[in-house]
């Protein structure tokens, strides 16, 4: 990792050698550039801009855009957090941004050009498709749709104009899984881009660079900062890919606020046994739902019953902390099961340390018709939990009371 800093001469001693370190030495370490002061934690710049000792040194800056020139394009706290999680997802360049969609804005727009075509999953992140739909199709880039297990579909999607594939794996929230390395032979035959949104689990727990995806990107509103305080997002990939995504970035402005970014640095830190802990939590949860007499079905691909358990046990270390499950009945009974807890957030957020439980066939897929929504596999009895670090006892029996209502 360079050790190149914009802040003057330090004793190099002052700063992290980085040669030969382990994953979780990254993760608390990788990005921080120590300042003269020599800090031992990362510094927040929340400074608007960045000053020259001459005429000559603003030229020569403007002209190289590399350093230091104005928080649009790049500021110290917002590098320290792209280089970390470049240095977590195996990848030569991270670009942050103002959310995770503004991740998938900057990806697309700073990739594509009008008259180009994305294969998609059709289990994706509602407001992905949105975006697709209803912006990118105005300017002419449009996009398919298919089953993202049925790899006849997407060869058949593919037309000469298409640049993207886009997935999440597992998806949200019938944790479908998709085999990545397979996915990607078919996107690289055809000339094509493999996309991966990594958010459900994070570096700590799946590298799809490493299975031969091409580009990440991640809500890092989610489990990279872990403890739901704010919104951000990164895409990570190769120099050539993140260098047309940075281009887009620094002139259309979704970028991400340092002090965000500061609060993603300590994030990360503890990202790893954040996702351990909670993944550990979400199988022994749907190992009781799935015995629980209430529950018609759980949706988790940490089970065995789950039918692509063997692939996700080979490409992820775990298997996340986001479950879903039907109980017996329909939106009534759900509904019931929700309003019962005490503990557990209604939010449609998830990652978070707190448990937090929602009712997507109402909330993340209401805007879905009935018919859409059931042919995406969501039932009006389905609910979605993501787990916290909370005592698990404490949550099922949170879960339990509304339960033995129904
Ligand atoms: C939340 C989410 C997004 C969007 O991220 P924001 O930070 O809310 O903009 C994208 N993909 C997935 C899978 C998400 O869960």
């Amino acid at each position: 990792m360079s050790s190149q800093s914009s802040f003057g001469s330090l004793d190099p001693r002052l700063q992290n050698d980085l040669t030969d370190v382990e994953m979780d030495t990254l993760a608390v370490r990788a990005g921080h550039m120590r300042t003269p002061e020599a800090e031992h934690a990362e510094a927040i710049f929340p400074t608007s801009s960045f000053v020259f000792s001459s005429a000559q040194e603003a030229a020569t800056r403007f002209a190289s855009a590399e350093g230091n020139i104005y928080s649009r394009f790049t500021n110290p706290t917002v590098r320290a957090f792209e280089q970390r999680i470049a240095a977590l997802e195996g990848a030569e360049r991270a670009v942050a941004t103002a959310s995770g969609m503004a991740a998938i804005m900057s990806l697309t727009c700073g990739m594509l050009e009008q008259g180009d075509h994305i294969v998609c999953s059709r289990s994706v992140f509602g407001s992905t498709i949105s975006f697709f739909d209803k912006y990118l199709a105005k300017f002419g880039i449009t996009t398919t749709y298919v089953d993202p297990k049925d790899f006849a579909a997407w060869k058949e999607a593919v037309t000469p104009t298409t640049r993207l594939f886009f997935i999440e794996t597992p998806s949200n929230p019938l944790a479908e899984i998709v085999d990545v390395p397979a996915l990607a032979d078919i996107a690289h035959a055809a000339g094509v881009k493999l996309v991966v949104d990594n958010c459900f689990l994070t570096p700590a727990l799946q590298q799809p660079l490493a299975m031969g995806a091409d580009i990440i990107i991640h809500s890092a509103t989610k489990y990279l900062d872990g403890q739901g305080r704010c919104i951000g997002g990164v895409v990570v990939g190769n120099h050539d890919d993140m260098e047309k995504v940075f281009a887009f970035l620094r002139t259309a402005g979704p970028s991400m606020s340092p002090f965000n970014a500061w609060v993603f640095l300590k994030g990360l830190e503890t990202l790893k046994l954040r996702m351990e802990a909670q993944s550990a939590a979400a199988l022994e949860l749907a190992t009781w739902l799935e015995a629980h007499p209430k529950v018609s079905r759980v949706y988790y691909s940490g089970l065995e019953s789950h039918p692509q358990h063997a692939l996700a046990r080979k490409q992820q270390k775990a298997f996340g902390g986001v479950l879903a499950f039907e109980v017996q009945g329909g939106q009534a009974q759900a509904w019931k099961v929700i309003d019962s807890t005490r503990l557990i957030s209604i939010t449609g957020n998830l990652g978070d340390t707190r448990t937090t439980i929602t009712h997507p066939a109402t909330t993340t897929h209401g805007k879905m018709s009935a018919e859409a929504r059931a042919q995406a596999g969501i039932a009006d009895s389905l609910i979605r939990i993501s787990v916290g670090l909370e005592a698990l006892d404490d949550i099922k029996r949170d879960i339990n009371r509304g339960l033995e209502l129904i």
